[in-house]
């Protein structure tokens, strides 16, 4: 008998038909003698729903007391969810309770619409384990020193399984979700993607950041800080399969670099849409100017990913970065009203229509020459690249957003990412 902790998306909530056969599911897995904690999301389209409806009365909440009200908002499509599903289960004649993030307690600070889970205290999930009863814990959602509702982020509930399944220990975490496992690109994008049997922590945490929304990135931290085993699986089989084949399949998250004897050079490729170019045009060249333009931006609790300046010519360069697209607006307001009259710049540009894509491996470690054949790659099919960042395993490149599916499509080929026998021994 083990402790399992099951987390279903949305789209596996998405209609009460699908509940249950969750339900189904996580009845056989009781009836194999295993304890079940089950995280659920808010069914598919609920959270965008929920959101849509506060942007209608407030186009763009900026403080912290209508960000407090959103995160009411968006966390009631998690509390409808729990009491579906803990219904459900007891339609199977299991014994079954739910709880929001609230009554565990899930314990959060307070950053609404971002929050970071600080401590999940597990007495009462685990009193209920003992007296023979699945716990359907709300996902996405948590409760901050001072009682107030939070959210940990879009996608948060594989985080919020992760975190449960850390604090108490769990033998394993399944992710079960709408794709069979972890592929190496998006499948909606590259249909030949391929399924990855494994994925190193590493790698995982890259592609989660880099923009695969397969996992949060949160839950990825949470997974390596804590050693918790991680299974991406579909939850689209058809539930009675056997639950050792079940067991089996998807994709493990390892944490032994050598357990793979082989290494892809290029595990998977990685994109997104979310970030916005920002760049400030003929600014003196001189020492402390980076912190003068980021500086501000940092003060405002907004997130900087890549950066660029260039070589300067007659004592003036130009400087570039990246911001998510939804600190856009709010960046460019900032350097308008800051930056561009302290540091005499001479123009400020904004491109909201980039995109970032990216390879990843930790085959890129040992292998030269990764980088030049991802710019081959690209220039062969004629598109430009605006920025370049690289680290040990991953090289990102920004690109114009309209060549996003053109790029990855076309690296996925360069790679070969199609097939299973591009390794490094
Ligand atoms: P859930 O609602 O179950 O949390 P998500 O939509 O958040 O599901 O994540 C699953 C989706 O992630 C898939 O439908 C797929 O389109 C997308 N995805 C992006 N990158 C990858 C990848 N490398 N492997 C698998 N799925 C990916
Ligand atoms: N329901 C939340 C969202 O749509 C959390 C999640 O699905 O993981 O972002
Ligand atoms: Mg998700």
């Amino acid at each position: 008998m083990a402790l399992i902790v099951h987390k279903y998306g949305g789209t596996s909530m998405g209609s009460t038909e699908r509940i249950r056969s969750v339900a189904q599911r996580v009845a056989k897995w009781v009836r194999a003698g295993h304890q079940l904690v089950v995280v659920p999301s808010a069914m598919s389209g609920e959270t965008n729903r929920l959101l849509g409806l506060a942007k209608d009365l407030m186009p763009s909440p900026g403080d912290a007391a209508a960000l407090r009200e959103l995160d009411a908002i968006a966390a009631t499509g998690e509390q409808v969810s729990v009491g579906l599903l803990a219904l459900a289960l007891q339609a199977q004649g299991v014994q079954a309770v739910s709880y929001g993030g609230w009554q565990v307690p899930i314990q959060t600070d307070s950053a609404y619409t971002k929050a970071r889970i600080s401590r999940i205290d597990d007495a009462r999930v685990r009193s209920d384990l003992a007296a023979g009863k699945v716990v359907v814990i709300t996902g996405f959602q948590g409760i901050d020193p001072a009682g107030n509702v939070t959210t940990l982020g879009r996608g948060g509930s594989d985080t919020s399984a992760v975190a449960v399944a850390a604090a108490m220990n769990a033998a394993e975490c399944l992710i079960y979700t709408d794709v069979d496992g972890v592929y190496t690109t998006d499948p909606r994008i590259v249909p030949e993607a391929r399924r990855l049997a494994s994925i190193s922590f590493e790698e995982m945490l890259e592609m989660a950041s880099l923009g695969s929304k397969v996992l949060q990135i949160r839950s990825v931290e949470f997974a390596g800080k804590y050693r918790v085993p991680v299974r991406v699986l579909s939850s689209f089989t058809p539930w009675d399969i056997p639950i050792d084949e079940e067991a089996r399949s998807g994709t493990l998250i390892t944490f032994e670099e050598d357990e793979k004897m082989e290494q892809a050079i290029v595990s998977g490729i990685a994109f997104n849409r979310d970030e916005a170019k920002i760049s400030v045009i003929g600014v003196p060249d001189r020492p402390g100017i980076a912190y003068q333009i980021l500086g501000p931006v940092a003060d405002a609790n907004i997130d900087i990913d890549v950066i660029i300046q260039n070589v300067s010519h007659d004592g003036r360069t130009d400087f570039s970065f990246t911001v998510h697209r939804n600190d856009y607006a709010r960046t460019m307001d900032l350097l308008k009203a800051q930056v561009m009259p302290s540091t005499g710049a001479a123009e400020l540009r904004g491109d909201a229509k980039i995109c970032k894509v990216s390879i990843v491996g930790i085959g890129m470690r040992s292998h030269v020459g990764v980088a030049s054949r991802m710019f081959r790659t690209l220039s062969e099919e004629g598109i430009n690249i605006q920025m370049i960042t690289t680290s040990e395993i991953k090289t990102s490149v920004v690109i114009d957003e309209k060549y996003m599916e053109l790029a990855v499509r076309a690296l996925h080929k360069a790679f070969e990412l199609e097939q299973p026998a591009n390794t490094v021994g």
